[in-house]
């Protein structure tokens, strides 16, 4: 996993007195964050607050604190991740920027992926965009005929000189409407075996040609789209990695999706830290404090709570140090999405009645309830709980792989059967 190695190589040395003076810098800079931080949905996000947060990462990148651990050349300041982790550490008592689940698709997923493969001349000029705020990136790699079988993306890019021509579609892009880039997977060989044929392109959101729609959803808000790519020019200059080893690059964003990526895990937790303070205040509202249920209920939240952190900073320092596979990476993403929809319904358990009922537009009192509703979310995005089992199974116990029809013959050929499947007049 280069990059990943490579950004680990920095010297950790200095990271006290880095803590101390990011820590002057922020009490100055930064307003104090009021509450718990909550994710903003796609609503919280607009225009105004956006524009608000990318002012905010300007902020950070002026004064050096954007791209932390990323390469200097291409912006980045080249420190440790131990550095990064203790800036996020004393960041997390302000208000940091904070562009929804583009946050993480941009700064822990696909601009890392670029990072391991884009060509040079591609990363510096794109990757100060990124950290002054100007390049949001979306993903966009599920279609609607393949999710959990990535390798099988039929989004079609044809050779044109020096461009190529999209043309396909994408779905469940999340706040690719928000976003300024997409990170795009793509078929440019159609004669060859599924994973053999596939190529990473960066795509402007803007580009004539790719339409963008945004799907509302039954809770009101609209946190995905569907992209439509026709005739869509993106210059080879925006291609990321190999022609047709796309699967190398897809490798590498698994792993960060699948929790590596996680800059927030730099600095493995000392204890448990804190009972949660949100479901301590539920109980507190429900008249439950003293209740025994209840309290087993909140020991258990707090201890999961802590595994939780351990086994996501395990990992990320495994992928730092480039001994990951998506298999093994797997082991923390199906630990999010069990634990996800357990935490939620504990949350309800805990809170009882009190936490079920809000005023309209009262958001930190519709939380419980919003998050039991999305929890199982948690279970597909970024990769079903099924797929991580497969990948644990086959990748890091070593079982048989599951048996395919369609990995060893020509994509053209696999697509043809399915069109006109054997014994079809
Ligand atoms: C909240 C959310 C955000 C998302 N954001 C993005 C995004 O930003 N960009 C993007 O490109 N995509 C995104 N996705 C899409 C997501 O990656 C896919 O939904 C996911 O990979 C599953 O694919 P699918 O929906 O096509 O389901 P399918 O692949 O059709 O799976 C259907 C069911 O079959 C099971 N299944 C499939 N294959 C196997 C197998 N081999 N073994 C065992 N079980 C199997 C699955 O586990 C699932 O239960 C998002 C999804 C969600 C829910």
């Amino acid at each position: 996993m280069g990059a990943l190695d490579g950004r680990s190589d920095a010297s950790s040395d200095g990271v006290d007195d880095y803590r101390r003076r990011a820590r002057a810098w922020l009490t100055t800079n930064l307003p104090p964050l009021e509450g718990a931080a909550q994710r903003p949905t796609s609503e919280d996000l607009t225009p105004e607050v956006m524009a608000a947060n990318r002012a905010l990462q300007r902020k950070l990148f002026e004064a050096g604190y954007a791209g932390i651990s990323w390469p200097k050349e291409y912006g980045g300041h080249g420190l440790s991740s131990a550095h990064e982790g203790a800036f996020l550490d004393e960041a997390s008592a302000f208000a940091m920027p904070d562009f929804g689940a583009l946050s993480a698709t941009t700064f822990d997923i696909c601009v890392p992926t670029m990072l391991t493969h884009g060509a040079p001349e591609f990363l510096r000029r794109f990757i100060p965009k990124v950290l002054s705020g100007d390049a949001l990136v979306c993903q966009f790699f599920s279609e609607p005929s393949s999710g959990s079988d990535l390798a099988g993306a039929r989004t079609r890019a044809t050779r044109d000189g020096d461009q190529w021509i999209l043309n396909g579609q994408k779905v469940w892009s999340t706040l690719a409407h928000l976003a300024d880039w997409g990170l795009c997977l793509t078929r440019t060989d159609w004669d060859v075996p599924k994973h053999r044929g596939l190529t990473w392109f960066a795509v402007p959101c803007d580009a004539p040609g790719l339409t963008i729609r945004p799907i509302r959803q039954i809770n009101e808000t609209a946190e995905f789209c569907e992209d439509f790519f026709d005739d869509v020019v993106v210059p080879d200059t925006d291609r990321i990695g190999a022609l047709n080893e796309g699967w190398a690059v897809t490798q590498t964003m698994l792993v960060l999706e699948r929790g590596a990526g996680r800059r927030d895990a730099a600095i493995p937790p000392s204890g448990p830290g804190p009972m949660p303070e949100e479901l301590v205040s539920l109980a507190q509202r429900a008249g439950r404090l003293a209740d025994p249920l209840t309290r087993q209920r909140l020991a258990r939240v707090h201890t999961t709570d802590f595994v939780g952190r351990v086994l996501t900073a395990r990992i990320a320092e495994m992928g730092r140090l480039g001994e990951l596979n998506p298999g093994l990476a797997s082991y923390v993403k199906l630990f999010r999405g069990t634990y996800t929809p357990i935490r939620a319904r504990l949350a309800v358990e805990i809170g009882g009645g009190p936490a079920m009922i809000w005023e309209g537009g009262d958001a930190k009192r519709a939380a419980t309830s919003l998050a039991y509703l999305n929890g199982r979310s948690a279970s597909i995005a970024g990769g079903t709980n099924e797929m991580q089992r497969n990948g644990i199974a086959e990748r890091a116990l070593g079982m048989p792989r599951e048996p395919s029809f369609d990995a060893h013959r020509p994509f053209n050929e696999v697509v043809r059967e399915a069109q006109n499947p054997k014994g079809t007049p």
